[in-house]
């Protein structure tokens, strides 16, 4: 097991990488990797404070754990961040704003702020903002040099709040250009997050991506991996069962575990067979 999508408290998680190391080793993970929020420039406050510390302290965890558990340093990077300082193991490429006349809407923030951008700076065309998160979601591989997709329709996430959004995300312009993104993803080789943060969190109870697109990716040969957005080491495997179950359904019969440790392509992805 693996789960290369987590939030410690250097960042917005809840414990402490120390304890999240501890719990993995415990629910039987065999790697697990960190994966802090990447610094934005627009952000008041940044959620990783301090990233040189952030960095000394999952390596020195990783040496201390050496044999036991396999700890990765990675970077959860968003689309609008600077490009990171070398020294990670992997990046999770992810998409949390849209950008119009200078100004970022958060799109996982809060109902309101999304409602707020869509109405100032869209002139309340929902449509129109999700097509832009869309297009912006297929150019994250190009743009972060990602190895894995996070996330994919994280615009999903407020449906509830926002029964609109849920109209919206059905329309058949929408429903290209999320097929227009994966096929872009797909064919330069990304992997693709199935991630069940937002069912551990009581926002959705699906993950991310919807049973569509994961078929939609299926269809193009396209790769996944599982992980849990984990801001809270109770929930490393949350829903990791069901993940598994929703990518046999939708046709896949395996998934894929990252190894970081080697560069090339054919090592890096290896593939877990699901029975
Ligand atoms: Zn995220
Ligand atoms: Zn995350």
């Amino acid at each position: 097991m693996q789960n290369l999508h987590t939030h410690c408290l250097l960042c917005d998680g809840r414990d402490s990488p120390e304890e999240m190391a501890a719990a993995a080793l415990e629910m039987g993970f065999d790697s697990i990797g960190f994966s802090s929020h990447s610094y934005t420039a627009f952000d008041l406050e940044p959620c990783l404070k301090d990233e040189d510390e952030y960095r000394k302290r999952i390596l020195r965890l990783k040496a201390s754990y050496l044999g036991r558990l396999r700890i990765y340093l990675g970077l959860e990077q968003d689309l609008f961040s600077p490009i990171p300082r070398p020294g990670l193991d992997y990046l999770i490429g992810s998409v949390h704003y849209v950008l119009r006349d200078k100004e970022y809407i958060p799109v996982d923030n809060t109902p309101e702020l999304l409602s707020d951008g869509v109405r100032r700076l869209f002139s309340c065309d929902l449509e129109e903002f999700v097509l832009e998160y869309y297009r912006l979601v297929g150019s994250v591989r190009e743009v972060t040099g990602c190895d894995i997709v996070g996330h994919f329709d994280l615009i999903t996430k407020f449906e509830r709040a926002c029964p609109e959004l849920s109209k919206t995300d059905s329309l058949g312009s929408v429903e290209e250009e999320k097929r227009r993104a994966i096929k872009r993803l797909a064919s330069q080789d990304a992997v693709f997050e199935v991630n069940t943060g937002a069912m551990a969190r009581g926002y959705k109870d699906c993950p991310y991506p919807s049973f569509s697109s994961l078929e939609y990716i299926r269809s193009l040969n396209g790769r996944v991996t599982i992980s849990s957005d984990c801001h809270d080491k109770r929930y490393l495997d949350y829903g990791f069962r069901e993940a598994a179950g929703l990518i046999r359904e939708a046709g896949f019969d395996c998934f894929y575990e990252l190894r970081p440790e080697f560069s090339d392509a054919d090592r890096r992805f290896v593939k877990i067979h699901l029975y």
